[in-house]
């Protein structure tokens, strides 16, 4: 499903529809380019997650917990090199565990050691307020 969001208030909209669909376990892929808004859309999925802590981009630290009415693990695999670095974090255990939902950026890199069943989520760019969401693993 593709799904054209033409500010923050509509992309928070969308995330809206997404977060009561989501359950302990689910693992979200967010791919896009730089920009395109994929931290945007994870802020906006964990306020609509209850997630009252303010949410940033976890390019340095791989990954940050937090809780709302489910843990959420935010990770950003941007500067993670290989699935073995990934493994030294402890990446395979985590979205492993049933109570959490894991949203990740730059997913490529652990593609191979995901399970099947995920929800994708692809960010294009369209201008600066416009961005079109390609999503699919789970009926909006
Ligand atoms: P990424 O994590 O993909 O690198 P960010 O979410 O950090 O991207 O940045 C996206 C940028 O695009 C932010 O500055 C955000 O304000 C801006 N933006 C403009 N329009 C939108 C929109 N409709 N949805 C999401 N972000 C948008
Ligand atoms: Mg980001």
């Amino acid at each position: 499903m593709k799904l054209t969001t033409n500010s923050i208030e509509e992309t928070q909209t969308i995330a809206k529809l997404i977060a009561p669909k989501l359950k302990g376990g689910d693992i979200l892929l967010l791919r896009g380019d730089l920009g395109a808004g994929k931290t945007t859309l994870t802020k906006a999925l964990c306020e609509a997650l209850g997630v009252k802590e303010d949410v940033t981009s976890p390019t340095f630290t791989i990954v940050n917990e937090y809780n709302g009415k489910y843990k959420v693990n935010h990770f950003d695999m941007y500067r993670v090199n290989s699935i073995m670095e990934a493994m030294e974090f402890g990446f395979d255990e985590m979205i492993r565990d049933r109570d959490s939902i894991n949203i990740i950026e730059w997913p490529e890199v652990v593609m191979d050691i995901l399970p099947s069943e995920v929800i994708d989520m692809e960010i294009k760019r369209i201008d600066n307020n416009s961005r079109e969401i390609t999503i699919s693993g789970v009926e909006l």
